[in-house]
């Protein structure tokens, strides 16, 4: 029996982790096929944002609920990855509890007590989990929150989210059948098959396992294997599970915010061309430098973007703090900067696939401008910054829009015609009015 479950753990595991790097790898090749860019090069700055922002979660608490409701999965996320270590070691040598009989076996009590203590905190924080998620399922679907349940989050993306809070309520109620079968078969007197845990954990289950001692054996292990393999199951079925989710950013937040820009978050990244353009407006002595291949101005399809746009659209959590600070959104306009991400993360997949498929000239005749996001969206957009100011993952939908907007102005001529006036005026008098640069200085002659 011990060998049929070691084989089955270490067959599960390999699969599992081979189907993860697979997917993962697909991944970052769909963000590669972006344009190159440089960020930064100062690590050290890039590794305090992931710090501060990341692992400190600094931006969700600019509202306090949802951060505090958040804070607590996150934690518990983060601590209960000391136990899934010891769940690895005991499922590839077949052990129950292996790392605290290996402290018990050398009498290190210290280390005793700090097992028992982080097995009381995993209980605790679990039992805190199970009700966050509940609350969590609870404004998603019964008070529908507002900012969760906008048009772009029917059907997938709503589904996605139910999915995984239902799979954490899961994982809680397999690891706390587990403690308790534990526990309940130290009372009776002995775990026939796997030496028992003396002593201190199990605070929470240990309230519990007093009621099932009079339940036979045979039941209890069964309890208690349900919960050890439930537990690791749903932890190989998240791990495959999060490349297809808006659960990713989980793990790309920490590169995200490692790569957020230095530049102040008002500035808009110019295109050289064009800076060189508006130098020769200015100064007719400028010379703009040779430029060598085809100059694309803007993005008209998801791999125009350059690869910092699509991990910002992978890391996107679409928790639609960016939608809800968005002034046009709140005007009952089209754009959401968070259909934003979603379209263009659901176009590069689009892409990738076709490539893989077909080959690097693929083409479907579709696009992210026109197919996914429409001229009315993107010119929408007041470019206030908001919507980067809000989100949490340091991730700019205002670049994407800006990208997209600059293709359908500046490759596809395809401006409001209110705007046609006032890039005339900038071409011919340099200011946005109908007046020559000549006359810019008349209203001092007014002033006496
Ligand atoms: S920059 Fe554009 S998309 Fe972002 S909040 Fe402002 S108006 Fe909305
Ligand atoms: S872009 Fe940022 S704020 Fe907007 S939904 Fe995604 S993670 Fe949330």
């Amino acid at each position: 029996m011990q060998f049929v479950q070691i084989t089955l753990f270490i067959l599960l595991s390999g699969a599992s982790f081979f189907l993860f790097f697979k997917q993962a790898k697909v991944i970052y090749d769909n963000i590669m096929l972006g344009r190159k860019e440089k960020i930064h090069d100062d690590p050290a700055w890039g590794l305090q944002q992931m710090l501060i922002i990341a692992f400190g979660q600094k931006k969700m608490f600019k509202i306090t609920s949802a951060a505090l409701l958040h804070l607590v999965i996150y934690v518990s996320f983060v601590i209960t990855q000391i136990e899934l270590l010891e769940v690895f070691i005991d499922g590839v040598f077949g052990q129950h509890r292996a790392v605290y009989h290996f402290f018990e076996s050398h009498r290190w009590l210290f280390f005793q007590q700090l097992y028992y203590l982080s097995i009381n905190m995993i209980e605790i924080l679990s039992l805190l989990t199970f009700a966050v998620t509940i609350a969590f399922l609870w404004r998603r679907n019964i008070i529908r929150l507002p900012r969760l349940n906008k048009p772009e989050m029917d059907g997938w993306p709503r589904k996605d989210a139910n999915l995984i809070l239902l799979f954490e309520l899961t994982l809680i109620i397999c690891i706390f059948s587990m403690n308790i079968g534990d526990r309940a078969l130290q009372l009776k007197g002995g775990n026939l098959h796997y030496p028992a845990l003396n002593g201190g954990g199990f605070l929470l289950s240990g309230s519990i396992a007093p009621l099932l001692t009079s339940l036979p054996e045979g039941l209890l292990i069964i309890l208690e294997r349900f919960g050890w393999w439930g537990h690791i199951i749903m932890v190989f079925v998240f791990l495959n599970y999060l490349p297809k989710s808006k659960h990713l950013h989980i793990m790309l937040a920490f590169p995200n915010t490692y790569f957020s820009r230095k530049e102040p978050k008002g500035e808009i990244i110019n295109m050289p061309q064009i800076m060189n353009e508006v130098k020769s407006m200015f100064d007719d002595s400028f010379v703009a430098p040779e430029v060598e291949g085809e100059i694309k101005f803007g993005a008209k399809d998801a791999n125009d973007l350059s690869w910092k746009n699509l991990l910002d659209a992978y890391s996107c959590t679409e928790c639609g703090r960016c939608t809800e600070q968005c002034p046009a959104n709140q005007t009952g306009k089209l754009l959401s900067p968070r259909k934003i991400m979603m379209a263009t993360r659901d176009r590069i997949e689009e892409i990738g696939l076709g490539i893989r498929e077909h080959g690097p000239d693929f083409s479907d005749n579709k696009s992210l401008l026109g197919d996914y996001i429409t001229k009315e969206e993107i010119l929408a957009c007041t470019t206030c910054n908001a919507c980067v100011e809000a989100c949490p993952v340091t991730i700019s939908p205002l670049e994407i829009i800006v990208e997209l907007r600059r293709n359908l102005i500046m490759e596809a001529a395809d401006s409001p015609a209110e705007w046609n006036n006032m890039f005339t005026n900038l071409e011919n008098n340099q200011a946005p009015w109908q007046f020559s640069r000549e006359d810019g200085l008349n209203w001092v002659d007014d002033m006496n």
